[in-house]
C-alpha cells in the first residue's frame, strides 16, 4: 500500500514505523509543515527497513501523494494536560481547512483516515471538506479505547486480548460507552467465565475497569506528555484491514444518518472495513441503559457541532 500521513509528530511518525515493522506499507509519505522535522523523521525510520520490510519511507510534499491508497491526517496541536478533546477543535479546525483541500487536490479518490483531536467532530469537518462519500472519511474513533477495555478485561481474566471480544461506541472521549452486555470470550459472555474461573466481574472491578479505559489517555499525557503508540498500533490495525480487504469489524468514527434519534452525527459504531473503506456499518444490540448512554454520547456531538 501506498499511505500519506499529514503531521509528522508523534502520532505520525509512530504510526509510520508502525507500518513499515508491521509490512502494511510499502510506500509511506511523511508530511509536515516542519519539514525538516518530517525529514528527520523519515530518515530514522527508513532505517529500520532493513530490519523489516523493504518498504520506502521519506518526508514529501502533497504531489507526493497521486495514487495513494490511503491518507491518513495526525496533523494538528495535541491535548494539553487537562484539556478535553473538543477544547482542541478550534485550533485544529483551521489546520483541517488547507490540509483536507490539498489532499483532495492530489488524490480526488482518496481514503481519509482522521486521527486527529476531536476525532470524531474533525472526522465530520474532514467528510464535509473533501466532498467525498461517507465511505471514504473516517476517523480512528474509539478503535483504542476498544483495544484498552479489551486488554483490561483480559489482564483480569488471564486471558489474551485477542481472545476478547469487546467494544466501546459512541465519542472518542468522555462520553464513551463501554458495552458491557455483549462481551464474550470463547463462548461464554465474560461474567460467566469470570464466575467459572474465580474472577467475578463485580461492580467494583467493572468500575475499575470503566475508569481506566475512559481516563486512560489523562493518565499517559500526565506521565509523559502525550499517547502514540496505542493509536498507532490502532491506524495500522485499520490501514490493513483496508490494503487487505479484510472486511474486519472495528468501532471506526464513521458518518451516521441516525443514531438513537440523533441525526447526522460521526462518531463510532462497528463497522466492516475493507478496499472500499467503511463497506457498511453493524448497529449494535444494546441494553435500555447502553441505549440511553449512547444517545448522551450522540447528542453530545451533535450539541457541539450545533454550537460552532
Ligand atoms: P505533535 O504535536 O507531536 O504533532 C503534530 C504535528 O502536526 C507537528 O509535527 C506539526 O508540525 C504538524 N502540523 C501542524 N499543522 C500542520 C499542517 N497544517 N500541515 C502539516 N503538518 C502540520 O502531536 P501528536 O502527539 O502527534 O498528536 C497529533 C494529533 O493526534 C492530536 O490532535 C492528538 O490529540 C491526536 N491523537 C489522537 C489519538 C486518537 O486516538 N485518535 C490518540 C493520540 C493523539
Amino acid at each position: 500500500m501506498k499511505i500519506g500521513i499529514i503531521g509528522a509528530g508523534q502520532v505520525g511518525s509512530a504510526t509510520a514505523f508502525a507500518l513499515v515493522l508491521r509490512g502494511v506499507a510499502r510506500e509511506v509519505i511523511l508530511i509536515d509543515n516542519n519539514e525538516k522535522k518530517a525529514q528527520a523523521e523519515a530518515l530514522d525510520i527508513s532505517h529500520a527497513t532493513t530490519f523489516a520490510y523493504a518498504s520506502k519511507v521519506y518526508a514529501g510534499t502533497y504531489r507526493d501523494l497521486k495514487n495513494a491508497d490511503v491518507v491518513i491526517i495526525t496533523a494538528g496541536a495535541n491535548q494539553r494536560p487537562g484539556e478535553t478533546r473538543l477544547d482542541l477543535m478550534e485550533r485544529n479546525a483551521a489546520i483541517f481547512k488547507s490540509i483536507v483541500g490539498q489532499i483532495i487536490e492530489n488524490v480526488p479518490n482518496a481514503i481519509i483516515l482522521v486521527a486527529s483531536n476531536p476525532v470524531d467532530i474533525l472526522t465530520e469537518y474532514a467528510l464535509k471538506l473533501s466532498g467525498l462519500p461517507k465511505n471514504r472519511v473516517f476517523g480512528s474513533g474509539t478503535i483504542l479505547d476498544t483495544s484498552r477495555f479489551r486488554t483490561l478485561l483480559g489482564e483480569y481474566l488471564g486471558l489474551s486480548s485477542k481472545s476478547i471480544h469487546a467494544n466501546v461506541l459512541g465519542e472518542h472521549g468522555d462520553s464513551e460507552v463501554l458495552v458491557w452486555s455483549n462481551c464474550d470470550a470463547g463462548t461464554l459472555p465474560i461474567a460467566t467465565l469470570g464466575t467459572d474461573i474465580n474472577r467475578p466481574l463485580t461492580p467494583e472491578i467493572k468500575a475499575e475497569i470503566d475508569d481506566n479505559v475512559r481516563n486512560a489517555a489523562y493518565k499517559i499525557i500526565d506521565g509523559k506528555g502525550a499517547t502514540f503508540y496505542g493509536i498507532a498500533g490502532g491506524l495500522t490495525r485499520i490501514c490493513q484491514a483496508i490494503g487487505t480487504n479484510e472486511n474486519a469489524i472495528l468501532t471506526v468514527s464513521s458518518f451516521h444518518e441516525n443514531v438513537e434519534g440523533i441525526k447526522d452525527i460521526c462518531l463510532s459504531l462497528p463497522a466492516v472495513v475493507n478496499k472500499n473503506g467503511i463497506e457498511k456499518v453493524i448497529y449494535p444490540r444494546l441494553t435500555d441503559e447502553e441505549h440511553e448512554l449512547l444517545r448522551i454520547s450522540a447528542q453530545k456531538l451533535k450539541d457541539y457541532v450545533q454550537s460552532e
